[in-house]
């Protein structure tokens, strides 16, 4: 059995941290808390409860939220406008675009519309540019992203001169987890859809990150024992939910000297935790605190 990756003890931290920063930027804004925004155009139940506990979680914090939620055939037009008037609305210090978007709304034509500043989610092409560039001071980062360097941080994983694999490359996980593996020093690999053999690529991975959206692509016999293997999935199956690992044959093939990130409790709420803090990161940066 191998090692795990959890998140939770590192979340009081992490949300300490937050509350923190969000007392001092409300303090300098003369008592009026900073807002995380969050725009939302779909009926999707999922979207809905994930991005209402988000909030919740960032009330917590101290933030002050809002919610627009457009109709779920909004507009590309529709979607700018929103986000266009939080990003010049001066109390509005985050804003995260929910996913999924209505059908044929492309992502970066609405995304762009965020300033760099309250890009919370690293979702634009200016701070996938910026960490493209290798410019990690102030930039935001796609939090899924975030979170997987953060797991690997607080568990202490070497990653220097380490061989890192990546299994997907979206500009929202995959493309990002690679450049921020290579930017700690990883001798970087990625597998993707057109990748003809797998299985020859992850089992060279010391540190494998599976973000394929694929349920249990990556099985025993796809890593080596002894690896670290961060799972970014999420899958629902009625009650519970699985990752794009297969655990049980994983857990096993890996052994007690390999990691393995535990889906739920793993990726998951660390992204949340992250953007939360980018969210108060960003607060202090705009009031200037
Ligand atoms: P995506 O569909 O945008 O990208 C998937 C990537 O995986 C693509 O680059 C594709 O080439 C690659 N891929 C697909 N099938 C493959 C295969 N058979 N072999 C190798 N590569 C393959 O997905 P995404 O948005 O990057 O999300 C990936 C997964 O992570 C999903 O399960 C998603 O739900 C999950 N996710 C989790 C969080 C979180 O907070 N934990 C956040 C975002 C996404």
């Amino acid at each position: 059995m191998s090692r795990s990756l959890a998140a939770k003890p590192r979340l009081a931290p992490l949300a300490e941290e937050a509350a923190a920063l969000v007392a001092r930027a409300t303090v300098a804004r003369d008592g009026r808390a900073p807002v995380l925004a969050a725009v939302i155009a779909t009926r999707q139940p999922d979207a809905q409860i994930y991005t209402e506990r988000l909030l919740k979680q960032a009330a917590a914090a101290g933030l002050a939220t809002k919610t627009i939620t457009l109709a779920s055939d909004a507009t590309a037009d529709d979607i700018s406008r929103a986000i266009t008037e939080l990003a010049e609305n001066r109390d509005v210090a985050g804003i995260i675009l929910q996913s999924p978007l209505p059908d044929g709304v492309d992502r970066a034509t609405v995304a762009k519309h965020i300033t760099v500043h309250k890009d919370v989610d690293g979702l634009t092409a200016e701070s996938a540019a910026l960490l493209d560039a290798g410019t990690l001071d102030g930039t935001l980062l796609p939090a899924t992203a975030a979170a997987v360097m953060e797991l690997l941080r607080m568990y202490e994983i070497p990653l220097t001169g380490r061989r890192a694999v990546v299994v997907g490359r979206s500009a929202v996980v995959g493309r990002p987890v690679a450049q921020l593996l290579r930017l700690a020093g990883a001798q970087v690999e990625v597998v993707h859809s057109q990748t003809i053999d797998m299985g020859a690529v992850t089992r060279k991975a010391e540190i494998l990150v599976v973000a394929a959206g694929v349920e249990g692509l990556v099985r025993g016999e796809h890593v080596s024992r002894g690896a670290v293997v961060v799972d970014v999935g999420i899958h629902l199956r009625g009650e519970s939910i699985v990752g794009d690992v297969d655990a049980a044959s994983v857990d096993a093939a890996l052994g007690p000297d390999g990691w393995l990130s535990p889906v739920p409790g793993g990726v998951g709420p660390m992204t949340n935790a992250m953007l939360i803090l980018q969210a108060a990161r960003a607060a202090v940066r705009q009031a200037g605190a």
